[in-house]
């Protein structure tokens, strides 16, 4: 929809992947939005380290999704991942494959190939406006400023290799309490992190026993940058309206294993529809989005509950699978078995929907 004759400005506050895709909309359909950024460039707070854009909450694949979402999939450097390695205390070492990708790998950053960065120079193409080094205004109608409320550390480094390209999970509470761990290596940088609850409660360092866990199996990890973040839970389900809540800043979250991009870029592109008039597209959105956060909280809690000898006898259970994929994304589907999973579950979790 291309509005004609108006300038209007809109203040966004937060240049991450929920802000950028709000803007770029907005710009696209013939409206002015600035992102006020607190740090001096888009990506300052990620280190280059690779995410996962996940390929089965949703039922759009990546290219297709980042079109709708207002830019160009084939700008950002991404590798699909159709297999991986998983690690237990258990059991030996299984591979889980598929012939979908199950991620498509992205580093976050403010590098030339990186995804933020990528997105930044898309929206600067169509004439997006950014005041850098600024707190957001209060008047911002679109808060996309990230984080509020930590329940979730993430403890990593980032280093350089000549190992080959591989990617790894590690399950159990050695490695990740309440959690998981990850070793990513891709064209010679790999990523090793992870991810916990209840830093508090911890009896050894995860991030320890991963490297402790590597060094053993010859994957040796000498230098590299540490870095650390936290994400949250919180549940927020209320609709879309003025001030605009979007990404993280909204609660927008896969609250199982914490994807939060094409969770956050929907909820961009649901705020920027509701103020470009077109409400119903808009709470559709909004109604996939709340969907399935509802069934991320229902697989947490069932995730919170597995003993580590039951994780490794699921992840078994998946490596045996032809199509593990299929199943993941069947923990996402909004179908009889899973609405009674979450009316049963809904009240369980530490923080509930207001
Ligand atoms: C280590 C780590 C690994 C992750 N791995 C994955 C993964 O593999 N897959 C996945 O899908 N998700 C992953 N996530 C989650 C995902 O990164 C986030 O859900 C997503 O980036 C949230 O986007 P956002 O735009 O809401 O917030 P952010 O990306 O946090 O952006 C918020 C922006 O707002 C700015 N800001 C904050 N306050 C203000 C203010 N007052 N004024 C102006 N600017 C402000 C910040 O500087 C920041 O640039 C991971 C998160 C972390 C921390």
């Amino acid at each position: 929809m291309v509005i004609s004759g108006l300038s209007k400005s809109i203040q966004i506050a937060g240049g991450g992947v929920a802000g950028l895709t709000a803007a770029i909309q907005l710009k696209k359909a013939g409206f002015n939005p600035i992102i006020f950024e607190k740090e001096q460039k888009v990506g300052a707070g990620r280190h280059g380290d690779y995410e996962g854009l996940d390929n089965w909450i949703f039922s759009r694949n990546v290219p297709a999704f980042f079109k709708e979402s207002g830019f160009h999939f084939s700008n950002i450097t991404s590798y699909p991942i159709y297999r991986f390695n998983v690690h237990t205390q258990l059991d030996k070492p299984i591979i889980v494959q598929n012939n979908q990708p199950f991620f498509y790998m992205v580093k976050r950053g403010s590098g030339p190939n990186d995804l933020d960065y990528q997105l930044y120079r898309q929206c600067i193409e169509v004439g997006v406006r950014f005041e850098f080094g600024k707190k957001a205004p209060e008047t911002c109608q679109i808060i996309a400023t990230g984080t509020r409320k930590a329940a979730a550390f993430i403890r990593g480094i980032n280093f350089k290799t000549n190992l080959k390209n591989q990617v790894h999970l590690l399950l159990g509470s050695q490695f990740a309490p309440k959690g998981y761990a990850y070793l990513i290596i891709i064209d010679g940088q790999g990523t090793l992190a992870t991810a916990f609850k209840n830093p508090k409660n911890l009896e050894s360092n995860p991030l320890q026993n991963c490297l402790e866990y590597f060094s053993e199996i010859g994957i040796k990890i000498r230098h590299g940058i540490w870095f650390g973040s936290r994400g949250s839970f919180s549940l927020p389900f209320g609709s879309i309206r003025s001030p605009y809540q979007i990404g993280e800043a909204g609660g927008f979250q896969d609250y199982l294993f914490g994807f939060g991009i094409r969770m956050s870029m929907m909820s961009g592109r649901a705020a920027a529809l509701s103020i470009l008039g077109n409400k119903k597209e808009s709470e559709m959105i909004l109604k996939e989005l709340n969907r399935k956060r509802r069934l991320s909280f229902v697989n947490r809690i069932i995730y919170e509950q597995l003993s580590d000898k039951r994780m490794a006898g699921l992840a078994k259970k998946l490596s045996e699978k032809s199509n593990p994929l299929s199943i993941l994304a069947d923990a996402y589907t909004w179908n009889f078995k899973n609405i009674l999973r979450w009316i049963n579950m809904r009240y369980r979790y530490e923080v509930r929907p207001t």
